[in-house]
């Protein structure tokens, strides 16, 4: 009998062994469609590209993709992967400003909560196959990868596959975000014209512009009509 289950427990040491990188640090291997508490990490698990580390706490992990800001990766922040994806023609023609009506958030870690939990909302209740924003902000003057440069996003009704969106991070009808989450998103518009994401002859909206909403609030709405390229041309 021996000689039969000798090979099943070297088999099952083989698998924990090769999950050991990510045991090692802390974390759980785990299909990465779960919600994971911390970081999301390739290469530590055994078994599908699927199957990937996720730490107890979140690492905070730049994409380095621009300079001038940071964006800090979806990886970092934890998201689920996508049910699915859809690529967007670029460089889009506009730029979208919402806000997300909700709580602000001022550190990583609470801006880390903040992201997992629209992600969650837009996934389970609103039934959307990833978080509707292309990137999203915090009052801690970071960019968060929502579904980034390359995809579709589901933010602005109608406006969806012409161009790309931005929401800050909390409710912004009476007072304004702070400079550094305001530089930050200027900063990722230059970055996606630089990175020929956004085209130069780009507009900037907010989303009350194109919907029956008060989105990106008052006070927020009332200042990016100061930024370069405001209504450079109308919304189809
Ligand atoms: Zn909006």
């Amino acid at each position: 009998m021996i000689w039969a289950i000798l090979p099943l427990v070297a088999m099952v040491t083989l698998i924990s062994a090769s999950d050991q990188p990510c045991t090692a640090m802390g974390g759980t291997c785990q299909y990465d469609s779960n919600k994971c508490r911390g970081s999301y990490f390739s290469g530590k698990c055994s078994g599908s590209r699927h199957r990937r580390c996720c730490t107890r706490t979140a690492i905070e992990q730049s994409t380095g993709d621009c300079s001038g800001v940071t964006i800090i990766s979806r990886d970092s922040w934890g998201a689920r992967r996508p049910r699915s994806t859809s690529t967007i023609h670029t460089p889009v023609r506009d730029f979208f400003i919402h806000h997300t009506k909700g709580r602000t958030c001022a550190t990583f870690s609470t801006c880390v909560s903040q992201m997992k939990g629209i992600q969650n909302y837009h996934m389970n209740n609103k039934r959307w196959s990833d978080i509707g924003y292309s990137f999203l902000v915090g009052e801690d003057g970071k960019i968060y990868e929502g579904r980034g440069w390359d995809r579709v996003g589901a933010h602005t009704l109608g406006y969806n596959r012409l161009g790309l969106a931005a929401s800050f991070m909390g409710n912004f009808m009476t007072y304004t975000p702070r400079k550094a989450a305001l530089d930050a998103v200027k900063a990722l518009i230059q970055c996606g014209i630089s990175k020929g994401k956004i085209s130069h002859s780009y507009a900037l909206f907010g989303h009350r512009d194109v919907g029956s909403t008060k989105c990106p609030g008052r006070a927020l709405y009332n200042l990016i009509r100061t930024w370069p390229r405001f209504h450079a041309h109308s919304p189809k």
